[in-house]
C-alpha cells in the first residue's frame, strides 16, 4: 500500500537488529487517520469472508486493531501476556518468543470470548519471525475457531515468519512488505 510504504520512507528509523522504528505514527504516537486507511484496505480485502471477531496481541496490536474493529463491526480480543504458565482452565495459551525484548512469555485468552463459531481475523503491528501470529493461530486453533486470515501494517518478508503461516494456509495480507532494510536506512519493499 503506496501510503503506508511512503510514511516509512519518510518517518521510519532502521535500527540495530533489524529494527524499525516508527514511534512517530504507530508505535507510539498513532496516526489514526492513517490506521483507518489501512483498516479499509483490510476489510476490502476480506469483503464478505465473515469476519465477527479480531484477535490481536497486547500492547501494540491494540490500538491499530480497535481502528480496524469499527470497520468490520465487531469486537477485539487481545492475547494478554502473562507472567505465569500456571493459569487454570480457563484461558487458552500459547508461548511467544518476543523479537523486541527478547525470552519467551506466554499469552492468554479467555476461553469466554473465542469459540467455535468464530471466524476471526488477526490483526498486528508487524510481522517478523512469526512467532507472535503464530501463538495467536494456535489459541483459534485450540478454541476451534476458524481463522480467516491475518491483516499486517508491516511485514519484514525477508525474516521468514510470512512464509511460514502461509504455509500453514493461512491468509496473510501485509499492507507493507520489506524485502531488504539496511543499517544505512535503506529500505526496499517488495
Ligand atoms: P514476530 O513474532 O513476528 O517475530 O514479531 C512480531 C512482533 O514483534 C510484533 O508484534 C511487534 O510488536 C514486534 N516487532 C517485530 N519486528 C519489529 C520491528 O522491526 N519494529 C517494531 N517496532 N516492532 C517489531
Amino acid at each position: 500500500m503506496k501510503l503506508l510504504e511512503e510514511r516509512i520512507l519518510k518517518d521510519g528509523l532502521v535500527l540495530a537488529g533489524d529494527v524499525l522504528k516508527v514511534d512517530s505514527f504507530l508505535n507510539h504516537q498513532i496516526d489514526v487517520e492513517l490506521i483507518a486507511e489501512l483498516s479499509k484496505e483490510w476489510k476490502r480485502l476480506y469483503e464478505g469472508e465473515g469476519v465477527n471477531k479480531i484477535v490481536t496481541i497486547e500492547a501494540s496490536g491494540i490500538g491499530i486493531a480497535c481502528i480496524a474493529a469499527q470497520y468490520f463491526s465487531c469486537p477485539v480480543i487481545f492475547a494478554k501476556k502473562s507472567k505465569s504458565s500456571n493459569i487454570g482452565n480457563d484461558f487458552y495459551t500459547d508461548s511467544v518468543v518476543s523479537y523486541t525484548h527478547g525470552g519467551t512469555y506466554q499469552v492468554v485468552l479467555s476461553k469466554k470470548y473465542l469459540g467455535k463459531d468464530d471466524r476471526v481475523l488477526i490483526i498486528d503491528d508487524f510481522l517478523a519471525n512469526g512467532s507472535a501470529l503464530r501463538a495467536l493461530c494456535n489459541i483459534c486453533e485450540k478454541a476451534g475457531a476458524t481463522v480467516v486470515g491475518a491483516g499486517i501494517a508491516i511485514e519484514k518478508a525477508y525474516q521468514g515468519g510470512g512464509d511460514m503461516i502461509r504455509k500453514r494456509g493461512i491468509r496473510v495480507e501485509s499492507l507493507a512488505k520489506i524485502r531488504s532494510m539496511s543499517d544505512d536506512g535503506t529500505i526496499v519493499f517488495d
